[in-house]
Order: structure tokens, then C-alpha cells, then sequence
């Protein structure tokens, strides 16, 4: 856990965040600005800052947000209907919070290519 890392205060619960599902490698929040009907953010439990830093080590982390992803869809209902699953990576990819995390988004057709 890094103490000045947003996403890890709020893994760590001392940040409320509207949380939606958790395990043991994951802990998924709705975002604070709704780009979509759905939009939950699945935070990784270990700080990684982005997809940069991620080594063969980090295999089972990423897995189990993908894995998290598909439950938490099936659970808000989009999963019929499908879904955009987004990780912003540094400056130019729209990364504004260095903790790995995967937006999923959905209720609504999603325009290609984004912006
Ligand atoms: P990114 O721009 O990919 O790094 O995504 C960061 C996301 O975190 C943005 O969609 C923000 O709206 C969201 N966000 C920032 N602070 C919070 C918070 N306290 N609770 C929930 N979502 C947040
Ligand atoms: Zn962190």
C-alpha cells in the first residue's frame, strides 16, 4: 500500500468509495464522475502504478480483474447487451490516478474510436 495513493486509501477503507465487489485481489467502486449508466472502476488490492509496471509477477492480479470485470457486469446487467472495459496507461493515454485500474463501462452504445 502506498499512504499518499487515492485508490489505495480507498482499498484500504479509509476513503469511502461506493463499492460494489470485492476478493482478494480486487475492489470494485462506481466512479465518482459516471461517464456511462454503468461505469465501476476495478482497483487492484497491490499498488501497481500503471500497466507500464506490470511484470509476469503481477499474472494473477490482472487475471482477477478481468475475471471481476465479467462478474460485475452479469451483475449490473449489461453483460447481455455488452460493455467497454478501458485502463487508461500515463499522460497521453488519460491515466489520472497511478494505481492500476480497469473502468467498465456500459448502459449505452460506446462510440469507436474513443476519444
Ligand atoms: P483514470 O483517468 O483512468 O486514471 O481514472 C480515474 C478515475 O477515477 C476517473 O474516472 C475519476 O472520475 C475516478 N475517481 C477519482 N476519484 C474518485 C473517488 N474518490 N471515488 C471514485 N472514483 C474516483
Ligand atoms: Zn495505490
Amino acid at each position: 500500500m502506498s499512504s499518499d495513493c487515492l485508490f489505495c486509501r480507498i482499498v484500504a477503507g479509509e476513503l469511502p468509495a461506493a463499492q460494489v465487489y470485492s476478493d482478494s485481489a480486487v475492489v470494485a467502486i462506481r466512479d465518482i464522475a459516471p461517464q456511462a449508466p454503468t461505469h465501476v472502476l476495478l482497483l487492484s488490492r497491490k499498488h501497481i502504478p500503471s500497466v507500464r509496471d506490470l511484470t509476469e509477477a503481477d499474472g494473477a492480479d490482472v487475471s482477477a480483474l478481468f475475471a471481476a470485470a465479467a462478474r460485475i457486469a452479469a451483475q449490473e446487467g449489461v453483460s447481455p447487451g455488452g460493455y467497454r472495459l478501458v485502463v487508461n496507461v500515463g499522460r497521453d493515454g488519460g491515466q489520472t490516478v497511478d494505481h492500476l485500474h480497469v473502468h467498465l463501462l456500459g448502459g449505452r452504445p460506446m462510440a469507436w474510436p474513443p476519444g
